[in-house]
């Protein structure tokens, strides 16, 4: 086996999408000791495909805009029934920018990995950091096999790029935590076979407890996923495969559209839920992609995202190498997150057949608490770690408990957090949800003014 560089200007870990593109651009910034290391090896199953037409300036920043064409296949639009039982479409062919894709996942990702070493970075699959010590000006990484062999690796980095997706395994050991928007999960099975409906066309079907969605995938294959809560999905037993079948019958267009295809796995559960961590960068590092920031599956956005902000993080590299550190990538990605949110539920407000089932009275939920009323923290107010990351980060939470001691009106408490938190674009609603979770949670409670 070759033998490791011992020293490497960056080290980026992860080598999806955000941790490839991250690679690829240290390469054109002129960064020449990168180090792209993966867990897993290539080819690896990986849930996410359906793009739409914004992936092709993405990719053409990095120069990679040709992979599209080895091995995907071009995406017609998504068929969805949302807000009504009959089915709208969104063409992609009108779009300037070209035409959306299913992507071969494994494919795909192992192409920007290859494109990374063709630019000059060292690329290694199927191992991970074991350790990771911050000396004065670098980071002692110990490298082991993941397969569990004893061959191991130690590594000086003057940067680390974390972009190992949901896990965010580097930036949690330095203690960034995932502040929870929501728990959703998707419950998937493959089929193969014929489907009835055009397979260019991604569909979209909202029900009682989530959404549905399914999308074709390589080999004449086709994903199917319920989307809901791990919380209601444990409940309903939604993962046992009869329930699941139940469920899917119960569908107007996504049972129809694979009636004639053959299940070709059983059902597996993955993590769907957005959140951001609350710190994505601090000396020495800085999350990228999943690992940063995960998005609805809804909004088919994930895997541009995350190109986008491993292009964003080679950038802090850079910039740190060169002796510039600077708050507004923080800033930058709290921002754009913000404004997803708010995307967000602008969408899931245009589904107003189930509003008092919980799936969809947590996504739309109605502002009750009276910005007049007076709010004071619970006498016996232990706040459970579990609520101070929810919503909000930790410290934007425990600053508005401060404030609430002794009774305050929740107009003034709102309008302080306003003042600290605009500049992150975190909205005045926002701001009032995380407030009404923690009065139903009964760390504050409503008093009368008196
Ligand atoms: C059900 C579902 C459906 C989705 N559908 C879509 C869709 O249609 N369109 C879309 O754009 N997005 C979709 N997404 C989101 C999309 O898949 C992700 O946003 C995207 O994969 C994020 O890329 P990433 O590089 O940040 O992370 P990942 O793709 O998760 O890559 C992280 C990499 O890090 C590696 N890794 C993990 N831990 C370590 C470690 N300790 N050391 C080294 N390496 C490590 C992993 O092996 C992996 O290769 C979907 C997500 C879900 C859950």
């Amino acid at each position: 086996m070759r033998a490791l560089p011992r020293n490497v200007d960056v080290a980026v870990l992860g080598a999806g999408p955000a941790g490839s593109a991250a690679a690829i651009r240290l390469a054109q910034l002129g960064c020449e000791h990168v180090i792209l290391i993966d867990r897993m090896l290539p080819s690896t199953f990986t849930i996410g495909e359906t793009v739409s037409p914004v992936i092709q300036p993405t990719l053409e920043k990095l120069d990679a805009a040709d992979v599209l064409e080895r091995g995907h296949n071009r995406a017609d639009g998504v068929a969805s029934s949302w807000g009504s039982a009959s089915l709208g479409y969104r063409d992609f062919f009108t779009d300037a920018q070209g035409p959306g894709w299913h992507l071969d996942r494994a494919q795909f990702d192992l192409q920007l990995s290859n494109l990374a070493k063709d630019r000059g970075a060292e690329v290694l699959h199927g191992m991970r950091v074991a350790s990771a010590k911050r000396s004065k000006n670098h980071w002692d990484l110990r490298i082991l096999r993941s397969s569990g062999s004893p061959e191991h690796h130690q590594i000086k980095a003057r940067f680390v790029i974390d972009a190992t997706g949901r896990r965010a395994a580097f930036a949690r050991r330095q203690n960034a935590r995932r502040v929870r928007i929501d728990c959703q999960i998707g419950i998937a099975r493959i089929y193969e076979g014929e489907s009835k409906f055009t397979h260019g066309y991604a569909m979209i079907e909202a029900v009682s407890i989530g959404w549905w969605y399914c999308a074709s995938i390589p080999e004449a294959r086709t994903i199917v996923v319920l989307m809901t809560d791990g919380d209601l999905a444990r409940r309903g037993a939604f993962l046992s495969v009869p329930v699941w079948c139940d469920l899917l019958a119960q569908t107007n267009h996504i049972q129809n559209r694979i009636s004639t295809a053959r299940p070709s796995s059983s059902t597996f559960g993955v993590n769907a839920a957005s959140g951001f961590l609350d710190k994505v960068a601090g000396a020495g590092w800085v999350a990228a992609g999943d690992s940063a920031a995960t998005f609805d599956p809804l909004t088919s956005s994930g895997i541009v995202n995350a190109l986008r902000s491993g292009i964003s993080s080679a950038q802090v590299a850079v910039d740190y190498l060169s002796g510039q550190i600077g708050q507004s990538y923080s800033v930058h990605s709290r921002r754009e997150y913000e404004n997803y949110l708010n995307g967000r539920r602008m969408y899931y407000s245009t589904e107003g057949r189930w509003k008092d089932n919980t799936y969809w009275k947590r996504r739309n939920s109605p502002i009750l608490i009276d910005p007049e009323a007076y709010i004071t923290t619970e006498r016996s107010c232990k706040v459970h770690n579990r609520m101070r990351n929810k919503l909000l980060p930790r410290e934007e939470i425990d600053q508005i408990i401060t404030e609430c001691k002794g009774g305050t009106q929740l107009s003034s408490v709102v309008a302080n957090a306003v003042r600290r938190l605009d500049p992150l674009g975190v909205t005045p609603r926002r701001i009032i949800e995380a407030i009404q979770r923690l009065v139903e949670t009964k760390v504050l409670k409503i008093i009368d003014a008196c």
